[in-house]
């Protein structure tokens, strides 16, 4: 009999809660934006009391503690968003509902749902990359999401400029880190317009592709995936995929083999559905 699953994509922006099966089908989903905990979670309630569900994905904005030996295992902790900094998540959803859960980050759903169900079928080591508000990373290595004392904070490694590119970036923790000169604020504070406004052919995009292939190559050399996946607002600039491509087997200089890169350097299948459908399909692995 299929089971009924809860799903629950926590966005800095949005919430989106969702029952479903262990195939990641959603059947019933709902969307609300991200205002004051205790606002927020009275609306994750609401929705979720209408269902029986057997257990519950969560994929949070962070960075959150996934240490279940730390006291504050289940926390969002160092947010900007400061109505949410060490807001015991997990713990209000536990109180609420004696299920079982996954507790992860939105990436790391994301990344998931592209491993079971999207891009990375048949894939077994996945690195996923989102650049939307944030530029976050997940990596699936053998099947499982790596997390070593805490999740990858990918997106704010640091990057080598492009010759005549002063600009200062918008990380209020590295200024021009990967995320400070790439994510979708950043593209808007270097052009003054939103990404979806500019044309495909403005010269921002070339940088874009620059920066986002130097990380490629990072990843490439740091954990060798069999593919990387790009997600979020940015990345629905298709015209992204062969700059970038290009940039990295410069950038590589055939140092490491790589597959072809049509291949390996790729769009997310499930769109703006990859976080949900994790949400479900982490939850069925820890069904009793
Ligand atoms: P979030 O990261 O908050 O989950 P998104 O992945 O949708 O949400 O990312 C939002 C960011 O992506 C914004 O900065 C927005 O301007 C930018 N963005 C959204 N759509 C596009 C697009 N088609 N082209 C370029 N940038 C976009
Ligand atoms: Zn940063």
């Amino acid at each position: 009999m299929a089971h009924l699953l809860g799903g629950i994509e926590a966005g800095g922006t949005k919430f989106v809660c969702a029952v479903g099966d262990e195939d990641g089908n959603v059947q019933a989903r709902i969307k609300f934006p991200t205002t004051t905990p205790e606002e927020t979670i009275a609306q994750v309630f609401a929705f979720f009391d209408q269902y029986q569900i057997e257990a519950l994905g969560i994929g949070s904005f962070g960075p959150i503690d996934i240490n279940p030996d730390s006291a504050t295992y289940g926390y969002i902790t160092d947010t900007p968003k400061l109505a949410w900094k060490n807001y015991n998540f997990l713990g209000a959803l536990r109180d609420h509902y004696q299920i079982p859960f996954v507790w992860t980050t939105d990436v790391n759903v994301a990344a998931y749902g592209e491993y079971k169900k999207g891009a990375g079928i048949g894939k077994k080591n996945i690195l996923y990359v989102t650049v939307g508000t944030g530029v976050g990373v997940g990596y699936i290595s053998h099947g499982e999401l790596y997390s070593g004392r805490s999740h990858p904070e990918g997106g704010h490694i640091l990057m080598h400029r492009v010759e005549g590119d002063d600009f200062a970036g918008v990380c209020p923790y590295h200024g021009d880190c990967l995320e400070g000169i790439a994510a979708g604020p950043a593209v808007e504070k270097r052009t003054g317009k939103k990404g979806y406004e500019l044309t495909p052919t403005d010269d921002c995009w070339q940088k874009e592709a620059y920066y986002l292939a130097q990380a490629c190559m990072t990843y490439t050399l740091t954990f060798s995936p069999d593919i990387i996946i790009f997600g979020g607002g940015v990345m629905k600039q298709s015209q992204l995929f062969p700059m970038i491509r290009t940039e990295f087997l410069k950038l590589m200089n055939d140092y490491v083999r790589v597959p072809d890169l049509d291949q390996y350097i790729v769009h997310v299948a499930l769109g703006d559905d990859a976080g949900i459908t994790g949400s479900l399909l982490a939850a069925a692995t820890v069904l009793a």
